[in-house]
């Protein structure tokens, strides 16, 4: 075999082998600071009866975007314009960054979405009136949502931590991240916009696990 073919077998493999690599990696996505409200919330913030307006479905099934926007005010400061996610919750629920956190005084501990007990204070509020959250103010957990199917490629069960390692010029290797599985999910693992700074994110960024 003449060396220009060698080198082009081996080129071939490389390739192959680097879109295998890229097929085992899993979509990173970030969400941004928002709020999930119950109807009793939405009642006294919007008025009595009124309906959140669905602008955008989000990556996660029956996950949406609303059209409303609310302020959150801890004992220092005020984050405005913080969009507002559907559906309707049981209970109210801020989540924030550690920076907007920090920013309003609040001390937001990191939790599982829903797991509010001994979460934080802060007050919402609109144009027309405000409620006062005595908890439900956290931290998103960065977490993995993964289908079924996928946590058996991976090798991940349901409340596992493992570690997700970045791509990229900035990549990082971000531990403690909580897996869970659900038929309703579609795999992405899920990171604030204060990791996805650290991490130097962009959008299509993918990531590895890391056990
Ligand atoms: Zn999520």
């Amino acid at each position: 075999m003449v060396e220009s073919d060698i080198n082009h077998i081996v080129g071939e493999v490389i390739k192959r082998l680097q879109n295998e690599k890229k097929d085992d990696e899993i979509l990173v996505e970030t969400s941004g600071r928002h709020v999930h409200l119950s109807q009793e919330h939405v009642e006294i913030l919007f008025g009595k009866g009124y309906e959140l307006t669905k602008i955008k479905e989000l990556s996660q099934p029956r996950q949406y975007l609303c059209g409303e926007k609310v302020a959150v005010i801890g004992s220092k400061g005020t984050i405005l314009n913080v969009s507002v996610l559907g559906p309707i919750r049981e209970e109210s629920q801020v989540e924030l960054s550690i920076t907007d956190a920090v920013s309003i005084g609040v001390k937001a501990p990191i939790r599982m979405s829903g797991d509010l007990d001994n979460s934080a204070s802060a007050i919402i509020a609109t144009s027309k009136d405000a409620v006062r959250l005595e908890k439900g103010v956290i931290v998103a957990k960065r977490h993995l949502h993964i289908t079924p199917s996928d946590a058996i490629r991976y090798g991940v069960v349901n409340n596992e931590e493992v570690g997700i390692k970045t791509d990229g010029e900035r990549g990082v290797i971000f531990n403690n991240v909580i897996v869970r599985v659900s038929e309703k999910f579609k795999t992405a693992v899920h990171l604030d916009y204060d990791e996805a700074n650290t991490c130097g994110y962009s959008k299509g960024m993918r990531a590895s696990i890391v056990k």
